[in-house]
Order: structure tokens, then sequence, then C-alpha cells
């Protein structure tokens, strides 16, 4: 056998029968090229929120800034300016997913230059704590789509025994982090041993689908070459939503996280693998967050396929970069399918949580229909992944039962969608569980990225 086809070292685990849903692909279009790098903008629009909070801006408008200088401090995730030019407004504007939301808009001006506070920093002259802050001062967020500032997320309150990178992307449409790990295996590899030096762990792993051939011969030349003998690889089931944070780490270790609980109080913790290639970068090369790479896909575009572009480059420039829509889209999308938010209008920026924009044609959707009373069929209890009954739930929420919501564990449901796929009523479970949600609870502290 290969030696690329070894056996991961983590202890896979089948899901129970029935446990989440197999979804079709849909990825092929968005992989066929490589990773393009965009120029910047004429114009960038520069959210200073992440999932939990927003940075204080240290610049006015009239300042002129170079690429990579401070925009916004915080003591989660700082910003900073994706291009150089001219501050021109700094003020509520509307972002994927929020209709005012604080940013830094720039107008390009002038040679591109990078910051001179922009230089490589060795991480291994840093103890945990000094990486932890140049994470947070680097601005870096999770890049699975969370915006969970990553800073916050590695000063874990408990010893963490592995870190796992989570590269599984099970969502169909979003190929992002496939390519990135296709083409920048070894900076995946060199920011997992960061991450792994700022939470003294012992171990890491990189899970990926078990069907990511390029990516798994891409991340084992990269491990074998860097010689860091304590991460490995593991490929897990392609089934949705194996690429959830909880249910990865139940895949990955047989272990469950407590309900309320966080990944870290089993002792593992995960990080994005696009996280984990921005805080390479951001050391060796001395770039704190002001690109990523975004799939632009769907039915309705010309030329699908990923795009390196600056944080704040118009959702409409992405478009036209993938050639434009040869249709007009039946819907525009920011993430993917399953758990995506719907966009109004593509003059919208890209954040730093922007993983993909999906401009869905006619064939993409299913259409609308009408929701018949619930049948207790039971198909919705057997694939969610968070063992929920979502029909219980369903009631609950009809009745506005905060008490009966709780038990049934609401705070558990990951809004995957996998119960609303499967419903022979078409009843829209999980925008309900949604909105009770975001009543009832905080979103999870652990910072779950998308699957
Ligand atoms: S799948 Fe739909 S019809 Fe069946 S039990 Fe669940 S909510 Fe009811
Ligand atoms: S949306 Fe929530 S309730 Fe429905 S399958 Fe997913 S985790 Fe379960």
């Amino acid at each position: 056998m290969d030696a690329r086809q070894a056996a991961p070292a983590f202890n896979l685990r089948p899901p129970r029968p029935g446990w989440g849903i197999s979804l079709p692909g849909l990825k092929q279009p968005s992989t066929r090229g490589p990773i393009q790098v965009l120029p910047p903008p004429d114009e960038v629009v520069i959210a200073l929120s992440h999932a939990r909070g927003c940075a204080t801006p240290v610049v006015h408008p009239g300042d002129q800034v170079l690429t990579g200088q401070l925009l916004a401090q915080d003591e989660m995730a700082s910003a900073h300016a994706s291009v150089t030019g001219i501050v021109t407004a700094i003020e509520p504007r509307a972002v994927p997913g929020s209709p005012a939301t604080p940013c830094v808009v720039i107008r390009r001006q002038g040679t591109e230059r990078l910051h001179p506070a922009c230089t490589p920093l060795d991480p291994m002259a840093l103890p945990p704590v000094g990486i932890i802050r140049h994470i947070r001062d680097g601005g870096i967020v999770g890049l699975g789509g969370a915006s969970f500032p990553t800073a916050r997320k590695l000063a874990a309150r408990t010893p963490v025994r592995a870190l796992i990178i989570n590269g599984v992307e099970c969502e169909p449409w979003i190929s992002c982090d496939e390519m990135l790990l296709r083409e920048r295996a070894a900076t995946v590899v060199r920011g997992t041993a960061i991450m792994m030096r700022a939470l003294a762990a012992e171990r890491a792993v990189i899970a990926i689908k078990v069907n990511m051939t390029e990516a798994r011969i891409a991340l084992h030349d990269a491990l074998e070459s860097s010689g860091a003998g304590d991460i490995s690889l593991a490929l897990v089931t392609a089934r949705y939503p194996s690429g959830g944070e909880r249910q990865l780490i139940q895949l990955l270790t047989g272990a469950e996280v407590p309900a309320g609980g966080l990944p870290c109080d089993i002792g593992y913790l995960c990080q994005n693998a696009g996280t984990a290639a921005a805080v390479a970068d951001l050391f060796d090369r001395g770039q704190p967050l002001v690109s990523r790479v975004v799939t632009v896909t769907g039915a309705a575009i010309r030329q699908p396929g990923n795009f390196e572009v600056r944080i704040g480059t118009p959702l409409s420039a992405l478009l036209a970069a993938a050639g434009g829509c040869h249709e007009t889209p039946q819907r525009l999308i920011m993430g993917g399918p399953m758990m995506g938010i719907t966009v109004d209008a593509d003059a919208l920026p890209a954040t730093r949580g922007t993983n993909c924009l999906v401009a869905a044609g006619a064939g993409d959707l299913a259409p609308q229909q009408v929701e018949m009373p619930c049948i207790r069929c039971g198909f919705c209890v057997e694939v969610c992944p968070a063992r929920l009954m979502p029909h219980e739930l369903l009631g609950a929420v009809r009745s506005e039962d905060g008490i009966a919501l709780d038990a049934l564990g609401l705070a558990a449901c990951i809004e995957c969608g996998s119960c609303d796929l499967v419903c022979p009523s078409s009843i829209a479970l999980t925008p309900r569980f949604a909105a009770a949600r975001a009543i009832r609870i905080m979103p999870d502290e652990a910072g779950d990225e998308a699957p």
C-alpha cells in the first residue's frame, strides 16, 4: 500500500447508523483551476466586527494608510488595512449578515506598500502567551465562517491535549479550504505547529474528507518534509456535517463534548485549516489578516473558482472575477447552501468570514414546498448529528415553551439543516430553531466553525 494511504493515528469511529446525510459534492466546478490572486480593488470596506465584538478605530478619515497597517484595536482581534490608500469614512455599513456594522472605508491610492510594522517573527522564540498576543494583534479570526477570534480560542481555560485542524469542509460547493490544502499544505502544517506551541499541545491532527485525494497527497508530503511527527492526518467520512466541530471531535476520538461545554473541557481544540495558514503567514511573512481565499460558484456563474481577495473587496468584484453570471441568480448565498445566508446585494463587501459566494441558478435550488403537518416519521431524529428530537423541538418552539426547549437540548443544535432536508412534510425546522436560539442563548462560546 502507498504510504500516502497510511491509516491515521486517531481512532476514527464510524458515526451511528443514519447519522448525517449524503450530499452531492458540487465542488468540481470550482476546483478545476488553481487559486487566483485578485488585484486590490479601488475601494475596500473593512468590517471591524468579529464573532465576539468589534475593534475600536485608531485611524481617522483623511489618514493615509499602508497595507497591513493597524486600523482598529481590540482585545480579541484587531483589524488592518487590506490596501494602500486613504481612509474616506469610518461609519456603519451593511455587510453580509448585518445591516449596519462599524467599517473603515479605504480608497486605494498610490503604490501598494506593506506597512513597516509587518515583519516576520519567530514564534519559537516567544512564550505561548506572546504567540497568542501576536495572533490577536494580527487580526486572525476563524476563517471557517464563524469569525471567532483565534486568540480567544487559543487562550483555552483548560489544558489541550490535541489540536484538531478542520479541513473537512463538508458543505457542498465550498472548496476554499480544499484548494488551500492542495496548494499550500506546508503553510497549513506550519500554522498548526505554531498553534500547538501556543497551546502546549502534545499532538495535532489535520482532518480532511476521505475523498480529498489531492489534498491528502499534498498534506502527506508537507508533513513528511516538515518532520513534525506530532502532527498526523485523519480522513473522515464525507457525510454532512462531519466538519461540525463537535461532530468532528466525536468522529476522531469517540468523545462527546458535553452539552453546554466546550471542546477544551475534554482536552481538544479545533481550528480551521485556513486559520492555520493565516497564522503561518502572520509569523513567517509578517502579514496580518488582510486577505483570504473565497470560493465563487453556483450554476449561474460562468467560471467558478477560488480567489484570494483583499478583505473588504466588493462581492460584485468576486462575481466579475469568476466571469460574471450567465443567468440571473435565483439567490446569492454567502457560505454554503446548508448554513449560508442569503445576501441581498452584490455591493456588500467580503469580510474575514466570507468563505464562499454562491450565485445559485435555476437548477440549484429545490422549489419551495407547502408545509404539511408533522407525521412523526422520525427521519429528522435519525439524521440529527446532535442527537436531538427536532419534531419535539418544533412543538416546543410553536408553543413558545422555553423550559421544554432547554430540556430538549436546543442549545446543542448546530443549525445544520439536515432535519429540514429529510422532512417529508417540508417543515422548515432549522430557521425556527435558529430564531429560537437567537432569542434564548448566545452563540456558541467555542466559536464553532461551519461544517
Ligand atoms: S421529519 Fe418532519 S414529519 Fe418526520 S418527524 Fe421530523 S418534523 Fe415530523
Ligand atoms: S438543524 Fe439542529 S435539530 Fe436539525 S439536524 Fe441539525 S442539529 Fe439537529
